[in-house]
């Protein structure tokens, strides 16, 4: 099928949802069912270019190994988020970075890490260089973002749009 497929990753209430409908439908979105696993789907240009996109808003959550093995297989490019106003979610960066190169070995796929909630700066607990120094040691792109402001959203996605197309994927 013709979708780049991307997936959203990280720690509950960091903005997930709400940065994959803020993208896709331009509209914040204050209170957002967590249970609610779904897939969005936009079309794009860019650099000249119409790219279809379904995004996996934290799809295969709950799903067992072999499902996840099977979804992560089609999946081209992960969002992994945290929130600069929460330190847990900081700090488990690392565990969904690790369950994502769990199954990196068998398909390559790029990731770009996000710092959700730039908007809330008099609740910040983690600094812009914290996200910025563990993004370089994973070499991932990095970009702290609002899904209330749009702020980085769009950038977000292009930048991880143009690593995919380095990638040998069919699309
Ligand atoms: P998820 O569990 O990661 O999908 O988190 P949600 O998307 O459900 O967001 C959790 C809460 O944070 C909701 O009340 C959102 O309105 C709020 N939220 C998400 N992103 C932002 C943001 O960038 N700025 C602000 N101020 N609130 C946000
Ligand atoms: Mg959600």
């Amino acid at each position: 099928d013709p979708f780049v497929k991307i997936a959203t990753t990280g720690a509950g209430g960091v903005g997930k949802s709400t940065f994959t409908i803020q993208f896709c439908y331009s509209k914040f979105i204050e209170e957002y069912d967590p249970t609610i696993e779904d897939s969005y789907r936009k079309q794009v240009e860019i650099d000249n270019e119409i790219i279809d996109i379904e995004i996996f808003d934290n799809y295969y959550f709950d799903w067992g190994n072999y499902f996840k093995y099977e979804f992560y297989k089609r999946i081209h490019g992960f969002i992994v988020v945290y929130s600069i106003t929460d330190e847990y979610s900081f700090d488990k960066l690392e565990n969904f970075l690790n369950e994502i190169y769990k199954y990196r070995e068998v398909e390559e796929f790029p990731i770009i890490i996000i710092g959700n909630k730039n908007d809330l700066e008099d609740r910040r607990v983690i600094k812009k260089e914290e996200g910025e120094e563990f993004a370089i040691k994973h070499g991932c792109p990095f970009y702290e973002t609002s899904a209330k402001t749009r702020y980085n959203i769009e950038e977000t996605i292009f930048t991880l749009l143009r690593e995919i197309r380095k990638y040998p994927f069919d699309l």
